[in-house]
């Protein structure tokens, strides 16, 4: 039988007011909640849009009463009454001043008792949850976030739009061009032996797109990287990407930020004040220790190789006549906080990422002192370290001198991010936006021992550099930007090379033989040849994007079915084994598995 028959919904539950009273409405929903007073049984009815009351008393007929006898938490159920005042009302939910006397109840889904319990900040363990993603998603919480996304993504298209973006699906099955991350490889059944890559980023196909005048281009893209086990990271994940042709970097920043503005103004009602702040690569990391500078707070580093250079102090000056540098941050009001213990705590976390030890200097309130270095500097010295500091009573010093200064500065930088959170000084109601440009070029992977491109191969040089790139690789700088909120990269892009020639020069800086450079690019470069326009662009991380607009600690708050750390889907529990037969159409072997 058809449970709908002669009913259709007329009202989502949690949009009925006092207003209503004396209508008659049809809802539907999920049982939150029974309670059976004896001669009246109350049932919490709840959709997308929150939760309205059921009552159920003498007036009822005896078939609609036994029925909301017998209904339990997570039945489905639709329901016909009259809406009417409550005569004891719930300040807590905005329908709390109604309710619905129902004349007619339909029972369209049992439920099993749920494993937890629907509601929000719901305790129970996330694997749990995730093996019942679709009762989790049922929770207030996750509900608000997906449809905030919804509305978020909806203003993206709107904006881009508006600005005479035109959206593009590019393919997901691509030929596999590994350059930073490792690809998802699909194997071919047509062509045994052969592979499909899924797209990193539709970077390619973007730029093929401005060569084939389309001229502005954007899509709310699904990327996919086989990356390493990492804190909060997603194996696919979604990028607003977008490409303009006959543009220079600024255009493309006004861009972002007339995006950014946007989004925050029609989903959160927040103003963020443009244009953004801007720093170079060089001030990010001389200032912050890092390309992605959390600006909500300041104890910003500053260099101590003048002060120091001659000290009695081997650690510092070896660092300084090694080619490296002696820097540091200061605390304030920290010495409360940092006590011995913890300053040894840091001194192990520094050490776990590279840093050879910790020197500090805590400044007592009283005004004495105690410090890891004093014994070897005189008094003078150390006056000049605690003013170059600008240390006074209640401050702590914490100094990183290494050969290495490339160490030493991103050294520094996690450790003002640690001793922020330590200190409790981040604020949390800010979004600190800020653009880093002029990255360098290449990076030195220390892995491979050669250079890469830090951020793609396609990646214009500044035109300052051109004569040089190949006398001094080390110091190109590229047409790259970022965009960073809060200390997290949000987004990233360039302006592209269009000039075939310099694309293959660049190939040959980054290790590629004209032969390997063609077989792996030739569509690009050969596209080139027929009338490239200047263009550029940028992607950015929708997912983090979310994730930073509604204050989540993870992705897996923002996305609807997410992965969990090991890359695996806990509900539906891939990847998985498959078939021989599968395997035998694809010819493929198998010798590796997992234990
Ligand atoms: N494709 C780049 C990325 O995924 C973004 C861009 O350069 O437009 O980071």
């Amino acid at each position: 039988m058809d449970f709908m028959t002669g009913l259709k919904r007329t009202d989502y539950c949690g949009d009925l007011r006092l207003s209503d009273a004396g209508k008659e409405v049809v809802v539907a929903g999920w049982v939150q909640r029974q309670r059976d007073l004896g001669a009246l049984i109350f049932i919490d009815l709840r959709d997308r849009t929150g939760i309205v009351q059921l009552a159920f008393d003498e007036e009822c007929e005896k078939e609609v009463f036994d029925k909301a006898f017998s209904a339990r938490s997570e039945f489905v159920l639709m329901a016909r009454g009259v809406v009417r005042e409550r005569s004891a009302k719930n300040k807590d939910i905005p329908t709390g001043e109604i309710e619905i006397a129902v004349k007619e109840l339909r029972v369209l889904g049992k439920s099993e008792t749920p494993p937890f319990e629907i509601v929000e900040n719901c305790q129970t363990a996330e694997l749990t949850r995730l093996k019942y993603r679709y009762l989790d998603l049922r929770r207030p919480d996750l509900q608000k976030n997906i449809m905030l996304r919804h509305k978020i993504t909806k203003v993206t298209r709107d904006y881009f739009d508006e600005n005479g973006f035109i959206e593009i699906e590019t393919p997901m099955l691509i030929k596999s061009t590994p350059e930073g991350a490792r690809d998802f490889l699909v194997p071919s059944r047509i062509h045994p032996g052969t592979f499909y890559a899924l797209p990193q980023s539709p970077q390619l196909y973007k730029q093929l797109s401005m060569v084939a005048g389309f001229d502005r281009y954007m899509q709310i893209a699904r990327c996919f990287r086989d990356e390493d086990l990492r804190a909060d990271r997603q194996p696919e994940f979604t990028q607003i990407d977008l490409e303009m042709s006959f543009v220079d970097m600024e255009d493309v920043l006004a861009i972002g930020e007339g995006y950014v503005k946007r989004v925050f103004s029609d989903v959160l009602g927040v103003d963020i004040p443009t244009p953004l702040p801007r720093l170079t690569y060089e001030d990010a990391m001389n200032r912050y220790g890092s390309d992605k500078p959390d600006t909500r707070f300041g104890m910003e580093l500053y260099d101590l190789n003048e002060t120091v250079k001659n000290c009695g102090f081997g650690v510092f000056t070896s660092a300084i006549e090694g080619g490296g540098s002696v820097r540091g941050i200061t605390a304030k009001n920290a010495v409360k906080t940092l006590t011995r213990k913890e300053i040894d705590k840091l001194t192990e976390m520094v050490r776990g990422i590279g840093a050879k030890g910790l020197a500090w200097v805590r400044y007592n309130e009283d005004g004495t002192m105690a410090s890891s270095f004093a014994k070897f500097l005189t008094e003078d010295e150390m006056n000049a370290v605690l003013a170059k500091a600008d240390a006074k009573p209640g401050d702590v010093v914490l100094i990183i001198g290494d050969t290495k200064n490339s160490t030493v500065l991103s050294v520094l930088g996690a450790l003002r991010g640690e001793v922020a959170k330590r200190l409790d000084i981040i604020p949390k109601d800010k979004y600190n936006f800020l653009w880093v440009t002029e990255f360098p070029f290449f990076d030195w992977d220390e892995d491979t021992q050669q250079f890469v491109a830090m951020h793609h191969p396609f990646t214009s040089p500044m035109d300052e550099y051109i004569d040089t790139l190949e006398s001094d690789k080390a110091n190109v700088k590229a047409k790259a930007y970022d965009l960073v909120l809060n200390g997290v990269e949000l987004c990233s892009g360039s302006i592209r090379i269009t000039n075939p020639d310099l694309q293959k020069r660049m190939f040959a800086l980054l290790g590629l033989s004209d032969e390997e450079a063609y077989a792996k690019f030739g569509f690009l470069t050969d596209a080139f040849k027929y009338g490239a326009p200047p263009h550029g662009g940028m992607g950015i991380g929708l997912d983090r994007l979310i994730m930073q607009m509604l204050g989540c600690e993870s992705l897996r708050d923002v996305i609807a079915f997410p992965k969990v750390q090991n890359a695996s889907e806990p509900m539906t529990e891939c990847p998985s084994v498959v078939d021989t037969v599968q395997l035998d159409e694809l010819g493929i072997a198998l010798n590796k598995t997992e234990e």
